[in-house]
């Protein structure tokens, strides 16, 4: 069984609809995929259909954009919530209506010193989707000023650049909570990836943990493997799942579906601990 639990679509920043991620989900030979777009479940129903046609088995997922008191960034995966539980809703909701403000100002700033408008990064985003960085880039690849999303990343847009702006976001151990309201399994996204800017330290795992984490994504190609020792005894030590994914994004980013891979009876357990919604199965 090859199970990847981590994929993009253009619910938010992923380049394919929810029904063609599934497509190349089943073309790179996965049996289990989940669709976890920043913010929203928007593509779940789509994706459903389009699963059960390819003969795969959809994990409706999600993940939380999170920011500590420190001001780290933390993205949190939920799997199998209730994806209309009020608590939780409101939270993404405020999130998602806050990363709208955070774009336009921080193409304000952009535009000073280069070719961009707000209708050029408007012109990248599906209607309705959760909007991001990523979009950005695409605006400015589009604009000529890099090549891809990576070289923005690498320059213009990462978290330390004087263009970058902060978006409301809950604090990662309420997000934990809600995500367990609402019937989810909570699953701390490429916790170590120090590539893309400041990673949390114990206090946060600790406050996590105590709110219900149900797991760490541990094999991640943004984990140094340094980290992932750390992680796999921190899960070790509070019982914690070890879930392997890939974080596909279609073009936008060069994950590949079953780059990594989360073992069967890791899935299992999601499973039973999933209350708010259903495995599709095809
Ligand atoms: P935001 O949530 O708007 O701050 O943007 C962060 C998003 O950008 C993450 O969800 C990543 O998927 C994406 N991202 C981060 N680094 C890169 C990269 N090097 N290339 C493409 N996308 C990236
Ligand atoms: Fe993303
Ligand atoms: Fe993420
Ligand atoms: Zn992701």
């Amino acid at each position: 069984m090859r199970i990847d639990l981590h994929a993009h679509s253009n619910v938010s920043d992923g380049t394919e609809t929810p029904a063609d991620v599934m497509a190349s989900a089943a073309r790179a030979g996965l049996d289990v995929v989940a669709l976890t777009d920043h913010d929203s479940t928007d593509g779940w129903a789509e994706a459903s259909l389009a699963a059960v046609q390819s003969g795969l088995s959809l994990v409706p997922g999600m993940e939380v954009s999170c920011r500590t008191d420190q001001g780290i960034s933390v993205h949190l995966l939920s799997y199998l919530h209730d994806p209309e539980h009020p608590g939780l809703l409101e939270e993404i909701t405020k999130a998602k209506d806050a990363r709208l403000t955070r774009a336009e100002r921080m193409v304000t700033l952009l535009a000073e010193d280069y070719p961009l408008t707000w209708d050029d990064v408007i012109h990248q985003v599906a209607p309705g989707a959760t909007l991001g960085r990523p979009h950005i880039a695409d605006a400015l690849v589009a604009a000529g000023v890099v090549a891809d999303r990576s070289e923005a990343f690498t320059s213009i847009l990462t978290s330390r650049s004087r263009y970058f702006v902060q978006h409301y976001a809950p604090d990662p151990a309420s997000a934990v909570e809600l995500v367990r309201a609402a019937g989810g399994v909570p699953v701390f996204a490429h916790p170590v990836a120090s590539a893309r800017g400041r990673i949390v330290g114990e206090r946060t795992y600790r406050e996590m943990i105590d709110a219900g984490l149900a797991g760490l994504e541990v094999d991640h190609r943004d984990n140094p493997e340094e980290g992932r020792e750390f992680l796999r005894g921190l899960a070790a030590k509070h019982g914690l799942l070890i879930t392997g994914s890939s974080d596909y994004h279609g073009t936008g980013k060069p994950n590949l579906f079953g780059e990594n891979l989360t073992a069967p009876e890791v899935l299992a357990r999601i499973e039973e601990l999933g209350t708010g919604t259903a495995i599709v199965r095809p």
